[in-house]
C-alpha cells in the first residue's frame, strides 16, 4: 500500500477536522431538539416515513433503543448499509457525511455512548427513535447542554481522528496523526466552541406555516395534476380555433389574470394565451418568494400601491375559494440601529398612506417574543402578509378560463410578428428555437404581458422599443436544512437598500407545490448574462449587448457602485450571501443552509438611472390595436388579479369594447374541481 504524502496528510487532517466540527456541531443542534419538543413531531428529511419503511425492511435484526455496534461495523454489515445508503445519494443532502450517533438512546452523547457513522445511518436509527417515542424521556430530563458536547469533542480529538484515520492509514501514520491531531487540539477546540457559542443562542420552532395544516382536496389535487404534468398536457389539448376577439402575449401570471378577467367581464368574447415554454408560469411567477406583499413600500397614489394593497386582498380570497395553499404568516422589516429605524418610521407613514392595516412599530424585546432568534434594534410588523405558491395560483387560473369554453392556451408558441391587416392584427410565431412550422392566430385586439421580454415583444408590435429597456437580475435562494427550518416562522426582511431596485435577502417560509415546505434565505440581486440566466453561467450575447447599451443601467451602476459589484460578489460567494443575513440572525451558521432556487427578475431603469418604481404601460400601439404591459416587476404576483382589472379597464376604454351589463364569474369551485378530475 502506497503511504500518503505530507501534503496528503495534512489534507486529510483537515478533511477530519472539519468533518468533526460538522459532526459535533449537528449533533448537539439535533440533542437540543428531541430534548426540548416533542421528537414524535419531528421531521429530519422530506422522506422520513420513506426511510423509516426501508430501515426496517432491510436491518429488522437492529435494536434502535440500544445500538450494537457489530450491526454497523462488520464487513457484512457495511455491505449492506452501503446498498442501503446508495438509494439515497441524490435525495437526502449529505447523506454520507460523517455523523455522531448515540449508542443507548436514553443517554446523551458521552464519550462512551457515541459511535462514528454517516448521515443515512445517523437518520435512520433516529427517525426509528422518534417515531416509537424512544425519544420522548429525554424531554424530563434536565440536561446541561455545554457538557455532553465538551466529552464529545474530547472523544473526537482522542477517538474519532485516530479511529477514522486507521481504515485510512496504516498504523504508522495512525501514530502521526495522533501526534497532529493532539497539537491541532487547541485549535479545534477553539472553532468547536465558537460554533457551540453561536448555536446556543438559537431556538427553533416546531413547525413552519402551513406544515400541519390537513391538506384540502383542491390543493392536492391541483398538486398531484402538477406533479405528473398531466395539466400541462390538457391545456395543449385545444381545438385548433386560431381567430380570437383578444390575444393575450405571455402565460405568466398577469396574462392569466388578464385573460380571466376579460372572459368575466365580456361573456362573449373569446380569447387565446400565447405561451413560448411548454408549461404556464415557467418564468418569474414560478420562480420566486411566493410572498403576498401588504402594500408597504410603494409609492401612495401609485398604480404599485394601489393594486397591491386591493390585488392581496383578492389574492387571499382567490386562494380561499379555490383551496390553494396560503398563510398569513406575517413580516417583519428589521432596522439593525438607529439610523435604520428611521427607515421603519418612514415605511410606517407610507404604509399608512397605502390604506396598509394593524401595522405595530416593535422594540427588540417585543421582536425577540415573535421571533427569538432576530436581533434588531426595531421592526415594522405587518401581521396582513402572507405567502402563498403563485406558480400553482397561475396553473389554477389557466384551468379557470380553460373551462369556461371561450379560451385557448397555445403553449409552446412565441410571438414572433405582429402585423395589421383588414382592421385585426396577426400574430406569427412558433416553437423557440425551431424552424418551423410557421403558426398563425388573428385578433381583433393584442394585449401584451411578455414578463422579462416585454420591451422585445412590445417592439415587435410597433412600440417604442427604446423605451423601458429590460434588465434582468438573477435572485439566488439558498434554504435551511430541515433540522434548522424554525429558524423563524415569519418573513423577516431587512430595510430596503437597492437604490430602488428589490435587494435585500430575507426569510421566508414557502408553502410550494414543487419546492415543498421550506424556509428559504435569499434572493440576491446579480447582473445576468441572458434574459433566462438562471445560473452564472448563462450567456446570450444579445443580451449581453443589449445590458452593455443601455445607458441608464451604467448611470445606476456608477451611482450605486458598491450595490453592483456587492451583489455580484454574493453570487459567487456564499458567506457574502449569508453575512446580509446573519446582520439580523447572528445565529445564521454556513451549514445551516443549503442551495435552493434561483428567479429571474425583470427591471426597467429610466432616465438618470432611476430604477422604475411603478407599472409601465404603453397605449394604443398599431393604431390603437395593441396594449402593451412594459413593466411589472415585484409585488406584481400579489398585484395580479387588481393588476388584471386595471388592464381590462384601460382596454375596455382604448379599444371601445361594449361593456355588457351583466358580467359572469368564473364557474365554480366544484365546476373546476370536476374538470381537473375529468
Ligand atoms: C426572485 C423573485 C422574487 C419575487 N418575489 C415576489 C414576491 O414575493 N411577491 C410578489 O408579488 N412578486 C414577486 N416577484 C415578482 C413577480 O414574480 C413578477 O412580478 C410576476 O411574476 C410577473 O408576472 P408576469 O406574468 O409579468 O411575468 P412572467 O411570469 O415572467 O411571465 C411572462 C411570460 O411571457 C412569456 N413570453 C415572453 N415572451 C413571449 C413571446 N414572445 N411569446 C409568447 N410568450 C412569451 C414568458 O415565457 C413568460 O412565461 C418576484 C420575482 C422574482 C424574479
Amino acid at each position: 500500500m502506497r503511504l500518503p504524502s505530507a501534503d496528503e496528510l495534512e489534507q486529510l487532517e483537515d478533511i477530519e477536522k472539519q468533518w468533526a466540527v460538522k459532526a459535533m456541531h449537528h449533533a448537539e443542534t439535533y440533542f437540543k431538539l428531541i430534548s426540548a419538543i416533542d421528537p414524535r413531531q419531528l421531521r429530519l428529511t422530506n422522506i422520513d416515513d420513506e426511510i423509516l419503511k426501508d430501515f426496517e425492511e432491510t436491518f429488522p435484526e437492529i435494536n434502535v433503543e440500544c445500538l450494537d455496534e457489530k450491526d454497523f461495523k462488520t464487513p457484512a454489515a457495511k455491505e449492506k448499509w452501503r446498498n442501503f445508503m446508495n438509494k439515497y445519494e441524490k435525495r437526502v443532502n449529505e447523506y454520507n457525511f460523517g455523523s455522531l450517533i448515540r449508542i443507548d438512546c436514553k443517554e446523551d452523547y458521552t464519550e462512551q455512548n457515541t459511535m462514528f457513522g454517516v448521515r443515512m445511518q445517523f437518520y435512520a436509527v433516529e427517525i426509528a427513535r422518534n417515531k416509537k417515542g424512544l425519544n420522548d424521556g429525554l424531554r424530563q430530563t434536565d440536561h446541561c447542554s455545554s457538557l455532553p458536547f465538551l466529552l464529545v469533542s474530547f472523544n473526537l480529538k482522542s477517538t474519532m481522528l485516530g479511529r477514522s484515520a486507521f481504515k485510512l492509514l496504516n498504523r504508522r501514520n495512525v501514530i502521526a496523526l495522533g501526534a497532529v491531531a493532539t497539537t491541532g487540539g487547541a485549535l479545534f477546540l477553539s472553532s468547536d466552541n465558537k460554533v457551540h457559542a453561536e448555536s446556543n443562542k438559537l431556538k427553533f420552532w416546531q413547525s413552519l406555516p402551513g406544515e400541519n395544516t390537513p391538506e384540502n382536496p383542491g390543493f392536492a389535487k391541483l398538486r398531484g395534476m402538477a406533479a405528473e404534468q398531466r395539466f400541462r398536457t390538457s391545456l395543449a389539448q385545444n381545438n385548433g380555433k386560431t381567430d380570437f376577439d383578444v390575444v393575450i402575449v405571455g402565460g405568466g401570471i398577469i396574462g392569466l389574470a388578464t385573460a380571466r378577467e376579460l372572459l368575466k367581464r365580456f361573456p362573449n368574447m373569446t380569447v387565446a394565451v400565447l405561451e413560448k415554454e411548454r408549461e404556464v408560469a415557467a418564468h418569474q411567477t414560478g420562480h420566486n418568494s411566493g410572498v403576498i406583499h401588504a402594500g408597504i413600500y410603494y409609492k401612495p397614489g401609485s398604480r404599485m400601491a394601489k393594486t397591491c394593497v386591493r390585488g392581496a386582498d383578492l389574492m387571499y380570497e382567490y386562494c380561499k375559494q379555490n383551496q390553494l395553499p396560503v398563510e398569513r404568516c406575517g413580516k417583519l422589516i428589521v432596522a439593525v440601529d438607529e439610523k435604520e429605524h428611521k427607515q421603519v418610521e418612514r415605511l410606517m407613514e407610507i404604509a399608512s398612506l397605502n390604506g396598509v392595516k394593524d401595522l405595530q412599530i416593535l422594540n427588540s424585546e417585543e421582536i425577540k417574543k415573535l421571533e427569538p432568534n432576530v436581533v434588531a434594534y426595531s421592526a415594522l410588523y405587518s401581521p396582513n402578509t402572507g405567502i402563498t405558491d403563485f406558480g400553482l395560483v397561475a396553473q389554477c387560473i389557466a384551468n379557470e378560463i380553460m373551462q369556461t369554453g371561450r379560451a385557448e392556451i397555445k403553449l409552446a408558441f412565441e410571438a414572433q410578428k405582429f402585423e395589421s391587416k383588414d382592421g385585426r392584427v396577426e400574430i406569427w410565431g412558433g416553437e423557440p428555437s425551431q424552424r418551423g412550422p410557421t403558426l398563425k392566430v388573428t385578433a381583433k385586439n393584442v394585449i401584451t404581458c411578455a414578463g422579462f421580454y416585454s420591451d422585445r415583444v412590445a417592439g415587435l408590435a410597433g412600440g417604442d422599443a427604446g423605451r423601458a429597456k429590460v434588465v434582468t437580475f438573477r435572485g439566488t435562494y439558498y434554504q435551511l436544512k430541515p433540522e434548522y427550518r424554525g429558524i423563524c416562522r415569519m418573513n423577516v426582511y431587512p430595510v430596503p437598500s437597492g437604490g430602488g431596485i428589490p435587494v435585500g435577502v430575507h426569510f421566508t417560509p414557502t408553502v410550494n407545490t414543487r419546492r415543498g415546505i421550506q424556509m428559504i434565505v435569499g434572493p440576491g440581486a446579480c447582473l445576468t448574462f441572458s434574459r433566462e440566466g438562471y445560473t452564472f453561467f448563462d450567456f446570450k450575447m444579445e443580451d449581453i449587448f443589449g445590458s452593455l447599451t443601455n445607458l441608464n443601467l451604467w448611470m445606476f451602476a456608477l451611482k450605486n457602485p458598491s450595490l453592483s459589484l456587492g451583489e455580484l460578489y454574493k453570487d459567487m460567494n456564499k458567506r457574502a450571501f449569508l453575512r446580509a443575513a446573519q446582520a439580523y440572525v447572528p445565529g445564521l451558521t454556513e451549514d445551516m443552509v443549503e442551495e435552493s432556487f434561483a428567479g429571474v427578475m425583470s427591471q426597467v431603469f429610466e432616465k438618470g438611472g432611476i430604477a422604475a418604481n411603478d407599472y409601465i404601460l404603453e397605449r394604443k400601439v398599431m393604431d390603437g390595436k395593441i396594449l402593451c404591459v412594459r413593466n411589472a416587476p415585484t409585488p406584481a404576483c400579489t398585484a395580479s388579479l387588481a393588476i388584471a382589472e386595471m388592464l381590462i379597464d384601460t382596454a375596455t376604454e382604448d379599444f371601445e369594447w361594449e361593456q355588457s351589463e351583466k358580467s359572469i364569474e368564473g364557474p365554480n369551485k366544484v365546476q373546476q374541481l370536476s374538470a381537473i378530475a375529468a
